[in-house]
């Protein structure tokens, strides 16, 4: 089962994809975390992605598709994967049929952007695995530490809410044509993400045809 989040920056993604790896048994591929993990720890990806990362822009596709042609082909995606935030453009959806990494479904989390900076503001992220916590909705059992890995939680450098505006600024005009995408390939499931974890994660099973 190959499985595509899409959504708006805060929409849940990443919380969904936590749940579903240990649903399903299958890796998520965030190519937000692994953009960060490279930029800690300084290789040239890393330096080559700072800058549009830190001022809330898209990296080049070019980048992006290297990373996930690869991870992709790892042994540990035999039976499946979840791919988070990516595709982000058409021209990365594209290359993925081309390449033919084949999608089952596409699950947009649809939550309205004046929802959004609420959730940004409360994210707390772990600094060494990259699981993503809220201070309310989805507190850590230890404050400040992630229960996954026992690594440090902190704020992104890139919620701040003028950087999260821009953020959905390119959301709806590089991203969200996706969803006519998927959707003409009869692949496009929507999702509520404005309410509770759980409920999104019920509808994202369903709507998967999953039992578990
Ligand atoms: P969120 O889902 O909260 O927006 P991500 O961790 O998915 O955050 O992405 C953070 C940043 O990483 C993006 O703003 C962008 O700069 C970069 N990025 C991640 N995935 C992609 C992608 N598929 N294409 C281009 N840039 C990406
Ligand atoms: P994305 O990966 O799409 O950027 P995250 O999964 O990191 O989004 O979620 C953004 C923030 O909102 C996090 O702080 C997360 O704990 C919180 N969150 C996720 N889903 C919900 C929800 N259904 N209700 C309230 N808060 C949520
Ligand atoms: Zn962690």
């Amino acid at each position: 089962m190959n499985l595509i989040l899409l959504g708006a920056p805060g929409a849940g993604k990443g919380t969904q994809a936590e749940l579903l790896v240990k649903q399903l048994s299958i890796p998520a591929i965030s190519t937000g975390n692994m953009l960060r993990e490279a930029m800690a720890n300084g290789t040239e990806l890393g330096k080559k992605a700072k800058q549009y990362m830190d001022e809330g822009s898209l990296v080049p596709d070019e980048l992006i598709l290297g990373i996930v042609a690869d991870r992709v082909a790892q042994p540990d995606c035999r039976n499946g994967f979840i791919l988070d935030g990516v595709p982000r453009t058409l021209a990365q959806a594209e290359a993925l049929e081309a390449k033919g990494i084949q999608i089952d479904h596409v699950l947009s989390i649809e939550v309205d952007d004046k929802d959004i900076e609420a959730r940004m503001t409360g994210r707390r992220v772990c600094a060494k695995c990259g699981t993503s916590y809220h201070v309310v909705a989805n507190p850590p059992r230890v404050e400040g530490v992630c229960d996954q890995c026992g690594g440090e939680l902190i704020i992104r450098k890139d919620d701040k809410p003028e950087t999260v505006r821009h953020r959905l600024e390119v959301y709806h005009a590089s991203t969200e044509v996706l969803k006519d995408f998927y959707s003409k390939l009869g692949r496009l499931r929507t999702i509520n993400g404005s309410q509770s974890i759980q409920g999104a994660n019920a509808d994202i099973l369903k709507a998967i045809g999953a039992k578990v």
